[in-house]
């Protein structure tokens, strides 16, 4: 009997885990099902542009149809609630699934600190559906606001300003002039705020690119407070450690994020943020029949620090684990997974960016931009996701 390889979760890890087992077996080897709870790919990375109204709701998600057209690879759409390890079975809201090989790529989820009220009063953006409410909410601020003249309807606090807090931020600040000239409203009466824990924005970036970015973005109207935790959130209000209260309708989380649930439910090792630990192949520690890549597993780097949890590294894992499962089945050395971090950019609303490539080459401008566009671009040729 051909072995069943399940894979769960349809982002970025899972696709490339599906397409390129996909690629390099036949449907006499392998049965690939791919399960995910949507019936499209989100471009996770891509969510700020659709949430500040830069891009359609179709341009960041791509049906898993077209995708998976041709390939030998069934998918189903279906919501993942268990893993059972010892019967080698994954519980669906609709059914379940039996396994030889399981894969999970099921991503991560958002990291709220505990702080009191976040999870209620705040908007988080992980999801094209997400992003949606978001625009709609913004938009209807401004339209509510000729009727309720209170400053709330025009305040905007994004909390975070890690790589997803400062796009949004910067595409928000960039919608803001049109919103604003559409309403009849001047810019001077919109506050736009972003609220920082650390003392500086983008952790992980150099001090010089974190600056820049600063810069553009307080250009742009954005107000920044930094080294100010939030300590609680209410609805319309944003309590900062300071005692400061700052009273907004639009509330928008992007803290944190941490492992999935229901890899700690299933009783994977994992760390204090929930993501599972790897072997060198990217096997679950501990179990040699389950793959991980993407959010929900880390590995090291050289200085002994989980890497990020970036696309980028997403995809390198899926490639690795494609190649991995398919060596186990064709009973070949399997190969160990060795990171290439290719640089980081940040957008900041438009055609503006900052960001490194390489080790050294720092960029900022339209340039960085382009060094960004021009990835996406490749990972979508990747995937066969650039046709319509
Ligand atoms: P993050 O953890 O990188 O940043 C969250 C920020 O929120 C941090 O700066 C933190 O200090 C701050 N924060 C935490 N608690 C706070 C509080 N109480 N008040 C105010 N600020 C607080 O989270 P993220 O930006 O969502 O990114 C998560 C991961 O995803 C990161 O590893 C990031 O690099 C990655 N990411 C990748 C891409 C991409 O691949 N292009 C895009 C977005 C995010």
């Amino acid at each position: 009997m051909n072995k069943r390889v399940v894979i769960l979760g349809a982002g970025y890890a899972g696709v490339v885990t599906a397409l390129g087992l996909a690629k390099e077996t036949t449907v006499q080897e392998v049965e690939i099902t791919l399960v995910n709870k949507y019936d499209y790919h989100q471009l996770v990375t891509q969510l700020y542009e659709p949430a500040a109204a830069a891009k359609r709701d179709t341009e960041v998600r791509i049906p898993l149809a077209r995708l998976l057209s041709g390939k030998h690879v069934r998918f189903v759409r279906d919501v993942v609630t268990k893993i059972d390890l010892q019967a080698k079975t994954v519980m669906l809201q609709g059914g379940e699934l039996q396994y030889d090989y399981l894969v999970v790529a099921l991503g991560s989820e958002t990291e709220y600190f505990g702080i009191p009220g976040m999870k209620e009063h705040s908007m988080t953006l992980k999801s094209v559906d997400e992003a949606r409410l978001i625009r709609t909410h913004i938009e209807r601020c401004f339209a509510e606001y000729p009727y309720d003249p209170r400053p709330e309807y025009l305040t905007f606090v994004v909390g975070g300003a890690g790589l997803t807090g400062i796009e949004l931020v910067g595409e928000i600040a960039n919608w803001l002039p049109r919103l604003c000239e559409e309403s009849n409203i001047p810019r001077d009466q919109v506050k736009l705020y972003n609220v920082e824990a650390m003392t500086s924005i983008l952790p992980g970036f150099d001090d010089d690119l974190a600056a820049k970015a600063e810069e553009v973005l307080r250009a742009k109207g954005v107000i920044f407070k930094v080294g100010s935790p939030i300590v609680q959130v209410e609805p319309e209000a944003v309590h900062l450690k300071s005692g400061e209260i700052i009273r907004a309708k639009t509330i928008i989380w992007t803290g944190g994020v941490r492992g999935n649930q229901i890899v700690v439910d299933a009783g994977f090792e994992t760390e204090p943020r929930g993501r599972a630990k790897v072997n060198e192949y990217l096997q679950a520690a501990g179990h040699e029949d389950v793959y991980m890549a993407g959010d929900c597993c880390f590995v090291l780097n050289e200085q002994g620090r989980p890497y990020p949890p970036t696309a980028q590294l997403a995809i390198q894992m899926g490639t690795c684990v494609a190649r991995n499962l398919c060596a186990e089945l064709k009973g070949q050395a399997k190969t160990s997974f060795t990171p290439k971090i290719l640089g980081t950019v940040a957008s900041l609303g438009g055609r503006d960016a900052v960001g490194k490539v390489g080790k050294n080459y720092k960029t900022s401008g339209r340039v960085a931009y382009l060094i960004k566009d021009l990835s996406q671009i490749r990972y979508l040729a990747k995937i066969g996701g650039l046709m319509k």
